[in-house]
């Protein structure tokens, strides 16, 4: 028996039909996803800002690999960041659907970049969820006041999907704790101004990850800690990742978030509101590998004709806007029953996962209507297949989504069978 039947204590044949009828009724009430006039005007402010500002320097950034610092100033100071912080620390208090319209906007111009913006709130989630109101104030204030960004850093060259496994220990010395380990593919490593670091605080491996775990703000210019090279991705380029490593690093005791052992369900918690933006993303991508294949195919002519005209390209064309259409579903969807106060994850992970396999596979037929243009980096769709692939990868990998989706619906189907 696999873990998943084991997880659900049953097997998929126990589940029966009942059961799964049960799993569709997650969400009680029907979403609306017709946007309100802000919506309407954010979704306008960021299309601009990608069309004006980032796809111009996007190849730039993409051979370059530097940090997009003018892009985030712009962003920062047109309110396309930080937005979901809540009013009264400063940010606009956006939901969570609204940030999703952002996110794909800024995405259609540059993954890299508006993955730069979006590690920054994947970085302040677990403050805006789990800091009190002095943490809140000093660090939310903080990215408000500046153009400054966050990171989020918890995977580390041994631990990724199996986030039990991080092996960075924090122990507690009067009044501070001391935290030692090495963290592995922080985006934003090099240029946050703070960290949200996760670290084992009770040694007992038999201690449940649930209270073996607590989350710290750390500041970017404590001793003894050191951000690494910045690495050479397939793509993303403009994205800073980092190894960081954490020698002896000492961060007072104010900075823990809630309390020890708190740690575990702050980090995974925090995916609930930030996998559909980074759906949104993949939508993003999509779209313009979408818009740019259509172009391409009505103006490239064989055999006489348009290449759109033949029957095969149709087809991957009408094949993407399907893929694009229902991952923009899937995010909405995501987005509003967390905007609900439900917990979102099955949606959230849906989202996830379809828009990340959707856009690798939009983005390689768009490569493919380009022909042998296509494979060349004078044509923007090779960038595009690049970018694209870190979306089956990052904040949980495809595999990973399906793991919480089943586990999920096994134990919706447990429920409702008692
Ligand atoms: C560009 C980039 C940016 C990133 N940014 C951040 C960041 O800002 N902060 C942060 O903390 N982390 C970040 N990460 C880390 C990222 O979240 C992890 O790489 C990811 O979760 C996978 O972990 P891993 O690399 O250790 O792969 P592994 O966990 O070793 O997985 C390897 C393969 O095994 C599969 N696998 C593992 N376990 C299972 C299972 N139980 N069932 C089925 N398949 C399984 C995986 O799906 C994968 O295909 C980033 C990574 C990259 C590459």
């Amino acid at each position: 028996m696999s873990l998943l039947y084991k997880i659900a204590g049953s097997s998929v044949r126990q589940l029966g039909r009942r059961n799964y009828a049960a799993v569709s009724h997650i969400s009680a009430t029907g979403p609306s996803f017709g946007l309100t006039e802000e919506q309407k005007q954010m979704q306008d402010m960021a299309r601009k800002f990608a069309r004006e500002e980032i796809i111009p320097v996007a190849a730039k950034y993409d051979k370059s690999g530097e940090y997009p610092w003018d892009i985030v100033k712009k962003a920062w100071s047109l309110g396309l960041m930080n937005n979901h912080i809540p009013q009264e620390f400063g940010g606009l208090g956006l939901d969570n659907f609204t940030t999703c319209l952002i996110a794909e906007e800024l995405a259609y111009g540059c993954t890299g970049i508006m993955t730069a913006l979006e590690a920054s709130s994947l970085g302040q989630t677990p403050i805006i969820l789990a800091a009190n109101t002095e943490q809140k104030k000093k660090y939310l204030g903080r990215l408000i006041e500046e153009p400054l960004v966050a990171a989020y850093c918890v995977t580390e060259p041994g631990a990724g999907s199996d986030v039990a496994g991080i092996k960075t220990r924090a122990e507690k010395k009067g009044d501070e704790y001391v935290i030692n380990g090495q963290k592995m593919w922080i985006t934003n490593g090099g240029v946050a101004n703070w960290y949200f670091v996760l670290a084992r605080t009770n040694p007992d491996p038999k201690c449940p990850a649930s209270k073996a775990f607590t989350g710290f703000i750390v500041e970017r210019d404590t001793p003894g800690l050191t951000p690494g090279r910045k690495e050479m991705n397939m793509g993303q380029r403009a994205s800073d990742t980092r190894g960081i490593t954490f020698e002896d690093v000492r961060v007072p005791k104010e900075n823990v978030l809630i309390g020890e052992g708190a740690g575990f369900k702050i980090a995974m918690g925090t995916f609930d509101k930030t996998r559909a933006p980074v759906a949104a993303g993949a939508v993003g991508l999509a779209q313009r590998c979408l818009d740019e294949a259509l172009k391409y195919s009505l103006e490239r002519k064989t055999f006489g004709v348009p290449i759109a005209y033949h029957q095969a390209v149709q087809f991957m064309l009408a094949d993407m806007a399907i893929g694009v259409e229902t991952g923009r579903l899937a995010y909405r969807m995501a987005a509003w029953e967390v905007d609900q106060g439900r917990r979102n994850s099955y949606y959230a992970s849906i989202a996830k996962c379809h828009a990340a396999d959707m856009a690798n596979k939009i983005a390689s037929d768009a490569v493919q209507i380009f022909g042998g243009n296509g494979f060349n980096t004078e044509y923007p769709v090779e960038k595009l297949m690049r970018d694209a692939k870190i979306y089956q990868i990052y904040e949980g990998t495809s595999q990973i989504q399906r793991l919480i989706i089943s586990r999920n619906m096994f134990e919706a189907a447990k429920q409702s069978s008692q």
